[in-house]
């Protein structure tokens, strides 16, 4: 990480707990946009309201975490159960602003990969509910990682940012949207199965912006090693319980022969969550892990090394 100036360093631990509750407060409002956007509702207006009783929601009520624990997974006005997705989405938010700091330290990129964090909870939560992706993130998110990257050409490493070249950022957009959609098409042509939806395309070319070429193959490795092995767990969980709806699911895909057909009924398991988790694991640890593994392969391999 890029250590805090001297006359900074006594506040240290103060910007750690910053970063956290400062987590927390965005993971609260990625909880409404989770919550609304698949609906098409805004995110601003009205406020929070208890889905039961339609009370609206004090400001004291609707701290993160804190009011949570407070009122005991309840509504103050009706006693309705308050759902674990909001208190459990805050907490991750403010991990992962924790983790980013400590990570990035003092730099721009802290804010930057921030934002990216708060950006793939949404996407995550919102795709295992809602099976889709919010355009309202990835849309902007290729732009954005461009215009960023293009920053990082001309303050270099002092911005802390993991890619610091227009060049690899465009490189990662292209190869990101390009191998999915070449995936796609193989998928729909050789199995008659829906293949990658337009949402993990547009996800993968996101991460791309921001991460580069490289960061773009680390992702789908990973997402695709996580993505397997969580795949085969849940075929294995309904197999002992002897509930065979993965694989009903599976078979209908098969039966479908037209194109319609296979967009309408065909279901997937979400391909988003993992992606989203590799992009941040690369955002995270990425260059460490490709040098570590370059240098597992043996001395005589050494040749490339990666920042
Ligand atoms: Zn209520």
């Amino acid at each position: 990480m890029t250590p805090l100036p001297k006359d900074l360093q006594s506040l240290h631990g103060f910007f750690m707990i910053m970063s956290f509750v400062l987590g927390t407060a965005v993971g609260s409002f990625c909880g409404v946009c989770i919550d609304r956007w698949p609906a098409g509702l805004s995110i601003i207006k009205p406020r929070s309201r208890c889905p039961k009783c339609m009370n609206e929601i004090a400001w004291f009520d609707n701290i993160p975490l804190v009011s949570w624990v407070l009122l005991r997974a309840k509504c103050r006005n009706c006693d309705a159960p308050i759902g674990l997705m909001c208190p459990t989405v805050e907490l991750i938010t403010g991990l992962l602003f924790l983790a980013t700091y400590w990570r990035f330290g003092y730099s721009p990129a802290t804010p930057v990969y921030m934002a990216l964090c708060a950006g793939m909870v949404i996407i995550t939560f919102q795709d295992l509910a809602d099976w889709t992706i919010p355009d309202e993130i990835t849309l902007p998110g290729v732009p954005i990682g461009l215009a960023l990257s293009l920053a990082g050409m001309f303050w270099g490493e002092a911005t802390g940012l993991r890619v610091v070249s227009v060049f690899d950022s465009l490189l990662g957009i292209l190869l990101g949207a390009g191998i999915l959609f070449a995936l796609d098409r193989v998928t729909v042509l050789l199995l008659k199965k829906p293949g990658m939806g337009m949402g993990d395309m547009k996800l993968l070319a996101m991460l791309g912006a921001f991460l580069g070429w490289k960061g773009t193959l680390g992702t789908l490795m990973m997402g695709s090693v996580i993505g397997s092995f969580v795949g085969v767990s849940v075929l294995f969980y309904y197999r002992k319980r002897g509930e065979n709806a993965v694989v009903e699911s599976a078979k209908k895909t098969d039966a479908a022969d037209s194109d319609e057909e296979i967009t309408l009924e065909g279901h997937y398991l979400p391909f988003g969550p993992y992606l989203a988790v590799a992009g941040l694991i690369y955002m995270f640890f990425g260059p460490e892990l490709i040098n570590w593994y370059i240098a597992s392969l043996g001395p005589n391999s050494q040749v490339v090394v990666i920042r």
